[in-house]
């Protein structure tokens, strides 16, 4: 079996095609070599080595050797070196190098080939003494810390305590002789660690190779794949690149850098980039000495430079994505060490991707696929000064429950927080956790922190909404209202001062971190968008209370209103007295006298939403929470709104312990409500239906409002009340002499629903799958209280994901998968969507996809986010 594949003088073994078998350090290599790009000789055992030696025992293929020694043969052929040779001594690198790009990860050994003979040679070959011992000690320290294992900061104290005893301060002040008394000093640190140094260039080669391989398996790399969710078993493992050394350190004419074919944090297309005159590729990666700008090396070195540059436009050609190229002269001579995608910021990425198809570079498909839906995200929100930030002091960690950074005066109450923004304070929230009354405050804040609670928390849902950064379920911290200071370690922040959050990682700064806005959908990500709307099939609309939540939507590319919350108006200020007042009203006509007061608010609510759609469809949800959620629960706050809604206070109270529920998310909510209190369907049915009436007498705007049943679980459920809209509806509809259109449907968040869902596709005329009540009700998790053990679950591998967060396509998911195709079977024109915060997770959408569903529904800030993974969804 073929285990190793050589490169060298425009002809290679391998392509860039090879990744899984070479890494994509030893494709690359080989497809430039074949490309004509100056890229010194060598070879690369591949990475089904790797997997041999550990499925095997840590034992190498028995061929391995034998294709190794021809390899090196050949290199000494094509350089004119010997390997151990005294006299002219062929020196290399031995690199890792795995398929997915791990920076910094894995292992590398310079100079190798180096011993006590060699060394003179390379003095005789190079006149340069000092360069010599400095490869020398440097391949010492490298190959003692990474095949044996003697701690790197062994040598580095050495290396100080030489500076010091001279009294100088860098490396290169050091001279030949000192150099050579280094590289006895390191060789006794070998012999203090109980190890030899190996004189003989073929076992340091074997040692070398071998830690590369077991650099795979490191506790870093493990990690690094972790995080990075790259399953074990995906890779074959790494690849070890032999190759032969070029030397930057070889005077003025020589030097190292990096450069990038683009601007790696703008995206601009400039040539960009660092370079380090007389240097080892690895003094720049150690900061050893500060490197110039690529430009300088103009001035230095210009044909080198010149041909650096034509080499940079050739790559990005070749392999259509910006490069991040490594490079060394030497002695004039330009060689090419490594070329790699760049890693790029969120900013860069977009610009890059949409530039690449005006350049005709790629296709706009390939620029939809090319940018993450993460990175729309990034731009979008917020973010901390990097500079700051990089100072801040992390004091905890919770969810990130909602994307960007805030910064703010900490403040525990919802409406102190909302009186000092209002005050012109930059506020934070921090509670407990939130509940529907906060949401004044929560809308005031820069921000918003919760100590407790999930993903799809109130405080996570609501920020969502709101285009609000939040943390929530940072449990680490103590939040004491009642004195007003929240705890946290060692540290307390009192109300009013300052602290700072990431909604994007989860991370709670101490103090005042300074943010910077976003631009909004403008230029490069109003473009790309535009394309992804080419290409996906799902519609994308918005879940939207207010009018102001629906033109964000709408500027970001909704095509409707998913979810319209009408309880959510219930709330405000001026309206929860009389939503109060027919909560306790005790006949059916005092209760229909307070809806009566708050019908025209709500239809000026629909409105004004209808108004902002501009005929685009919106669905209305009728009212959907407990009544208890309404009414205070504190003793001091019961007086208070007795008389506000002119009742006693042992009256309120008795209201209070009526509604009181033990289960209350499975309790007397949704259509369950209206089932029992038909008058408040009634007044939300004229509130859609007349606003809608008004819009097109008075300015023409047509729309065709959809009014939405939550909580169906059967049949029965949904016609009964379906009745009662339709009747009142049509009544009004004749009476004002319009022609209007309208549907009903509803919610599809009970698992009966969706398991009879060709029942229920009789009745609705469309269905919305509540993926946040579906979840909990499917699981029976609640889904408040889902942080005390999912966590766990996470941590011991019996759930991969967060439910709430990402669809559970093996459960929920086949509910709303087959919900949808029973429906359609019963009535083919029946839209479908999904009106849950999966509506705007790409991991769910991209299940989504797969279904016979029309559109998802998120919030308007995720809408663009929605687009474009629905748009790769469907590539
Ligand atoms: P990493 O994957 O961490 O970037 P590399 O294998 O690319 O590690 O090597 C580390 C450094 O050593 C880089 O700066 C690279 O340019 C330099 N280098 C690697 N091989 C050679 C070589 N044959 N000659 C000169 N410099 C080299
Ligand atoms: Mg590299
Ligand atoms: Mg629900």
């Amino acid at each position: 079996k073929k285990w190793v594949y050589f490169f060298a003088d425009g002809k290679a073994e391998g392509t860039a095609q090879m990744k899984e078998l070479l890494g994509g350090k030893g494709a690359n290599l080989a497809e430039m070599t074949n490309a004509g790009v100056p890229v010194p000789p060598g070879f690369t055992i591949t990475t089904e080595v790797c997997k041999y030696y550990y499925d095997n025992n840590r034992t190498y293929p028995q061929d391995l050797a034998e294709q190794v020694n021809a390899a090196i043969k050949e290199l000494e052929k094509v350089t004119g070196k010997g390997f151990g040779d005294p006299i002219k001594p062929l020196l290399v690198s031995v690199r890792s190098g795995a398929a997915i790009s791990m920076p910094g990860m894995m292992d590398t050994i310079l100079n190798l080939g180096l011993n006590d003979e060699t060394v003179k040679g390379l003095v005789e070959m190079t006149n340069n003494e000092r360069f010599a011992y400095d490869s020398y000690r440097r391949f010492l320290q490298m190959f003692g810390d990474t095949a044996l294992g003697i701690p790197h900061s062994d040598f580095e104290n050495a290396l100080s305590e030489m500076k010091a005893n001279k009294g100088v301060k860098l490396d290169t002040d050091l001279d030949a002789e000192d150099l050579k008394k280094l590289v006895e000093i390191y060789k006794e640190i070998y012999k203090k660690h109980g190890k030899e140094f190996p004189q003989d260039v073929n076992k340091q080669l074997w040692a070398a190779i071998e830690a590369v391989i077991w650099s795979w398996m490191s506790d870093r790399a493990i990690k690094y794949r972790e995080i990075h969710g790259i399953k074990e078993g995906q890779l074959l493992g790494t690849a070890v690149n032999i190759v032969a050394m070029v030397f930057g350190n070889m005077g003025d004419d020589s030097g190292t850098g990096v450069c990038f074919t683009r601007d790696p944090n703008t995206g601009e297309k400039v040539h960009y980039g660092e370079f380090l005159p007389n240097a080892q590729g690895e003094d720049v990666v150690a900061g050893i000495r500060t490197p110039y700008p690529l430009e300088k090396m103009k001035e230095m070195i210009p044909h080198a430079y010149d041909e650096l540059i034509e080499i940079m436009d050739r790559l990005e050609a070749y392999f259509k994505d910006m490069q991040d190229i490594e490079f060394t002269v030497e002695r004039g001579k330009l060689y090419i060490l490594q070329t790699r995608n760049a890693k790029r910021t969120s900013q860069a990425a977009i610009r890059i991707a949409v530039d690449m198809v005006h350049e005709g570079l790629i296709d706009k498909k390939t620029a939809v696929l090319r940018v993450q839906p993460s990175d729309i995200e990034r731009v979008l929100h917020p973010k901390f000064d990097e500079n700051e930030r990089k100072n801040a002091k992390v004091i905890a960690k919770g969810l990130p429950a909602s994307p960007g950074a805030a910064t703010g005066k900490i403040y525990f109450d919802a409406h102190k927080a909302e009186k000092m923004a209002e005050a012109g304070e930059k506020v934070l929230l921090v509670r407990p956790e939130t509940s529907p009354e906060d949401v004044g405050g929560m809308n005031a804040a820069e921000g918003i922190l919760t100590a407790r609670g999930g993903m799809t928390s109130h405080a996570a849902v609501v920020a969502r909404g709101l285009g609000k950064p939040a943390v929530v379920g940072a449990e680490s911290i103590y939040v004491d209202e009642e004195e007003g200071f929240l705890k946290v370690g060692d540290f307390v922040v009192k109300e009013g001062e300052w602290l700072s959050i990431d909604g994007t990682t989860g991370e709670v700064f101490l103090g005042k971190v300074t943010t910077v806005k976003p631009r909004g959908l403008e230029g490069p990500v109003a473009e790309l968008l535009s394309w992804a709307d080419e290409f996906r099939k799902l519609g994308v609309r918005a879940n939207a209370d207010v009018p102001r939540d629906a033109k964000v939507a709408r500027e970001f590319g909704a095509e409707g209103i998913g979810l319209c919350r009408t309880e959510h108006m219930f709330f405000e200020k001026d309206r929860i007295p009389k939503v109060r007042r027919m909560i306790v009203a005790r006949t059916v006509e005092e209760r229909e006298a307070a809806l009566a007061e708050l019908l025209p608010l709500q239809k000026e609510d629909f409105k004004g939403l209808f108004r902002e759609m501009k005929g685009y469809p919106v669905t209305i949800r009728l009212i959907d929470p407990p009544l208890h959620e309404f009414l205070p629960h504190e003793e001091e706050q019961m007086a208070e709104v007795a008389a506000q809604i002119g009742i006693s206070v042992e009256e309120l109270k008795k209201v209070v312990e009526q509604l009181h529920e033990l289960n209350p998310m499975l309790g007397h909510r949704g259509v369950r409500l209206v089932i029992t209190y038909p008058e408040i369907a009634v007044m939300q049915t004229k509130a859609i239906i007349l606003a809608a009436i008004e819009l097109k007498k008075e300015e023409g705007i047509d729309v065709v409002p959809e009014i939405m049943i939550p909580l169906v679980g059967h049949i029965n459920e949904l016609k009964y009340i379906k009745d009662v809209v339709i009747k009142t509806a049509d009544e009004l509809i004749k009476q004002h002499g319009v022609e209007l259109k309208y549907l009903v449907g509803t919610m599809i968040e009970v698992p009966r629903a969706a398991v009879t869902a060709d029942q229920i596709a009789q009745e609705a005329d469309f269905f919305s799958f509540g993926t946040n009540d579906l979840t909990q009700m499917t699981f029976g998790f609640s889904r408040d209280d889902v942080g005390k053990f999912l966590p766990e679950y996470l941590a011991k591998g019996i759930l991969e994901d967060d439910p709430f967060k990402h669809v559970d396509t093996q459960g929920v998911g086949q509910l709303v998968k087959m919900a949808t195709e029973k429906g359609k079977e019963v009535k083919e024109k029946l839209k479908c969507g999904v009106c849950g915060e999966h509506g705007g997770d790409p991991k769910s959408i991209m299940f989504f996809a797969t279904t016979k569903l029309d559109y998802v529904s998120a919030s308007p800030y995720r809408i663009p986010v929605a687009r474009l993974a629905a748009a790769q969804a469907s590539i």
